[in-house]
């Protein structure tokens, strides 16, 4: 095995658990993927974060429909949009899927994110699409997360949670505590009176223009 394949491997693990710590997830909920080559590094199907190791990490071919994997335990049953985004979107090399409190909520209420804090940029547009409704690990789930996916890096799934996209694990990771962030402050914006004000195209044109040189700036791990 690769030194690259070890090191995904391992931060696949960290990041798990660090999802949990943080409250981003609870339980065996959420999922994480890796780009490595033409294969993807995925999480195993319900297994405790505290009890995964790397050689728990399932690999795939992303360019293949079979269901057909090299590991000691199941892909998870998300394994078809992590496969259809790292298929469909070569920017992209990592993807974090997370049931988080405040987005999900918006989530169940079909509730888009609009721009109500200039943060929105870091999605790559001025809002945060909600999907249709799919059942988990089925195909329908898969297209509509790609159509809410379309020129952004991170959507909502209706009643289900949030998927976040990154140049590399770190990246999505970020960009997923991101999403929870601006979810809650959308959320408590909503309670009070007047509601939000919301930002503006040019707002958010300017911000994003700031946006290509902020961040982490490590190298994407799509080797
Ligand atoms: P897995 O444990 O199969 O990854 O499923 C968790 C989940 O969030 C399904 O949407
Ligand atoms: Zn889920």
């Amino acid at each position: 095995m690769s030194k690259t394949e070890k090191r995904l491997r391992q931060r696949i693990v960290e990041l798990c658990r660090e999802m949990n710590a943080n409250g981003l997830n609870q339980g065996t909920s959420g999922n994480i993927s890796a780009r490595h080559g033409d294969h993807m590094l995925i999480t195993p199907s319900a297994t405790a974060y505290d009890a995964m190791t790397p050689d728990m990490i399932a690999s795939m071919r992303v360019d293949r429909d079979a269901f057909e994997w090299d590991g000691p335990l199941k892909p998870s049953t998300e394994w078809r949009f992590h496969r259809d985004i790292l298929r469909h979107r070569p920017d992209a090399n990592a993807v974090v899927h997370a049931h988080p409190t405040f987005a999900t909520t918006l989530a169940i209420a079909r509730k888009p994110i609009p721009a109500c804090h200039y943060m929105i940029a870091a999605f790559g547009g001025n809002d945060v699409r909600c999907s249709d409704f799919a059942v988990y690990g089925t195909p329908e789930l898969s297209a509509t997360a790609l159509e809410a996916l379309e020129g952004r890096t991170a959507c909502l799934l209706a009643n289900h949670g949030t998927i976040a996209l990154g140049e590399s694990l770190d990246k999505a990771m970020w960009r997923a505590v991101e999403l929870e962030t601006i979810a809650k402050q959308y959320f408590y914006s909503l309670q009070l009176e007047g509601g939000p004000v919301i930002l503006s195209d040019a707002d958010i044109a300017a911000t994003a223009r700031g946006f290509g040189s902020y961040g982490l700036q490590e190298k994407a791990m799509a080797d």
